[in-house]
């Protein structure tokens, strides 16, 4: 027998259809990076010395991808803790934020430093942040077909024990059939990284994790991007610009002689 198109001979592609997207690149409110930017200010004003902090980047739970405010965890001085940021930090934060709100990522200053890249610890830190969000960003992004070598179809009540031998996957159906497909939901989860300097730079990556839901095939990237930076109709009056300096003072303390670890986190 011969072919008259080879063609015909390829596997054919799995289905895919897609039903949503990540975010490309970061939404902020204006009054969120007027904020950020604050914090360093304040910073510099009460402890007459600049270093850096770092905060969660905040959302309404019915819009995860546009930042609206910053929130400031305590910064301490426990050097184990801080360099990490661990899951449990997060929780407590998450927490005691209002209902409605999730944090959607995470922020931190570099002070006076111009040192315009995360570092190395700064990129275990963004997974970390990543792991917690991932159930409050997650989406649906495509519903894809699972390419299943040897799909057996059986009927129910109307098969054997041995029948199941057979086959790496099989479907019981209520009525006899002769093709399935079967897909699985694609989800996608994301959250930002932002990291400032007193001199008013920033840079920002996303971090995406997609997973199916049956395969548990799973793939991270994560890209350097830009912000479009919002008007929400919200900024920063006298009286937040008070209430900042005091959280500022409450939460954030000075380390006037960083040891290495220190540096090296930056
Ligand atoms: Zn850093």
């Amino acid at each position: 027998m011969r072919f008259k198109d080879l063609s015909r001979l390829k596997r054919s592609k799995p289905l895919k259809i897609t039903l949503g997207s990540l975010p490309q690149h970061i939404l902020m409110a204006q009054y969120a990076k007027d904020k950020a930017f604050k914090i360093n200010k304040l910073v510099g004003v009460i402890f007459e010395k600049s270093f850096e902090w770092y905060g969660f980047t905040l959302a309404n739970n019915d819009y995860p991808e546009l930042i609206v405010d910053i929130g400031l965890p305590q910064n301490d001085l426990n050097l184990q803790d801080y360099t990490t940021l661990g899951s449990q930090r997060i929780a407590e934060f998450q927490e005691s934020l209002p209902e409605d709100v999730m944090i959607n990522g995470w922020i931190h200053s570099h002070g006076a430093l111009n040192y315009r890249h995360f570092s190395n610890i700064d990129e275990k830190n963004h997974f970390t942040v990543l792991d917690f969000v991932v159930a409050r960003t997650r989406k649906p992004l495509a519903k894809k077909e699972i390419a299943i070598q040897d799909l057996v179809l059986l009927e129910k009540d109307r098969f054997m024990e041995k029948d199941l031998e057979k086959g790496s996957v099989c479907l019981i159906t209520d009525g006899p059939i002769a093709e399935a497909k079967i897909m699985e939901t694609i989800y996608g989860s994301f959250c930002y990284s932002i990291v400032i300097g007193d001199e008013g730079w920033h840079e920002q990556q996303i971090h995406c994790r997609e997973r199916g839901i049956l395969s548990g095939h799973t793939t991270v990237r994560s890209q350097a991007t830009n912000i479009e930076f919002v008007d929400t109709g919200r900024s920063l009056s006298q009286s937040d610009i008070s209430a900042l300096s005091d959280e500022v003072k409450e939460k954030i303390k000075p380390h006037t002689d960083p040891p290495p670890e220190m540096i090296e986190r930056m």
